[in-house]
């Protein structure tokens, strides 16, 4: 198995002086390419503040980050962006869709931004949406979605650009437990059928526990178990 991303000793800190919260207070893990790894604790214990540094959408105050072995710190800024937006897909709680637009051009956005011409993305799009089965919906405005069929634009969205590493914040934290657990299927045929590795932040301990490994986080350090851990199902 090859490594894809390390942290070693990462540490993240908010506000200043007296105000100042060290929500990650040195952390390392290792995340090996195929696999799928759930990051679990309670709500504030630093989940979302990891996984963000790990993703490159923030940079942490101390300690280094790696890349497929290559210092994150001594990346361009254009290197870091074409890495997020080529190599990880994004799937949050809260969908982050623009509603007013449709389902297709939601999903073509990371497409968009990598500057793919518009024919290729509408086919890759489609496709995506295909894998979903939403391609029936490609036109219908985001907004006019229910809460499973909007998470799985944003999955299709996730996948358009063939990615690496996919990152799930809470990812069926705004649906129901059946709608839920059709969208973790989801999340973990794309790892066992396509390989894709899996980083998912999580409270729930049932998702949690379907994950290959869990890594447990308690007030910014890590954890040795669940119950060390605080969260709770
Ligand atoms: P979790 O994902 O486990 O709920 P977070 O990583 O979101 O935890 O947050 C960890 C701690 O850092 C929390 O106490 C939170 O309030 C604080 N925090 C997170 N983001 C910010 C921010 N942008 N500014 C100030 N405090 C923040």
């Amino acid at each position: 198995m090859s490594t894809v991303l390390s942290a070693r000793d990462i540490r993240k800190s908010y506000g200043k002086g007296t105000a100042r919260f060290d929500a990650l207070d040195g952390v390392s893990l290792e995340v090996q390419a195929g696999e799928s790894l759930a990051i679990v604790g309670k709500s504030g214990s630093g989940k979302s503040t990891l996984m963000h540094l790990l993703a490159l959408l923030d940079t942490p105050d101390g300690g280094a980050l790696f890349v497929k072995g290559t210092d994150a710190d001594k990346l361009s800024v254009k290197q870091v962006t074409r890495l997020r937006n080529e190599d990880f897909g994004f799937v949050f709680q809260q969908f982050f869709l623009t509603p007013n637009a449709s389902v297709l051009d939601n999903v073509v956005l990371p497409l968009k931004i990598a500057g793919v011409a518009a024919r290729e993305r509408k086919a890759r799009g489609m496709a995506a949406l295909a894998q979903l089965e939403m391609a029936d919906k490609a036109k219908n405005k985001a907004s006019n979605l229910s809460g499973g069929q909007k998470q799985r634009v944003v999955i299709a969205r996730a996948l358009v650009n063939n990615p690496k590493v996919i990152f799930a914040d809470e990812p069926t934290g705004n649906l129901d437990t059946a709608t839920g657990r059709l969208v973790e299927d989801i999340l973990f045929s794309l790892n066992t059928e396509h390989g894709i590795t899996l980083v998912i932040v999580t409270h729930d301990t049932e998702l949690a526990a379907r994950c290959d490994r869990q890594m447990f986080i308690r007030d910014g350090r890590e954890a040795r178990s669940l119950e060390t851990s605080g969260a709770s199902a």
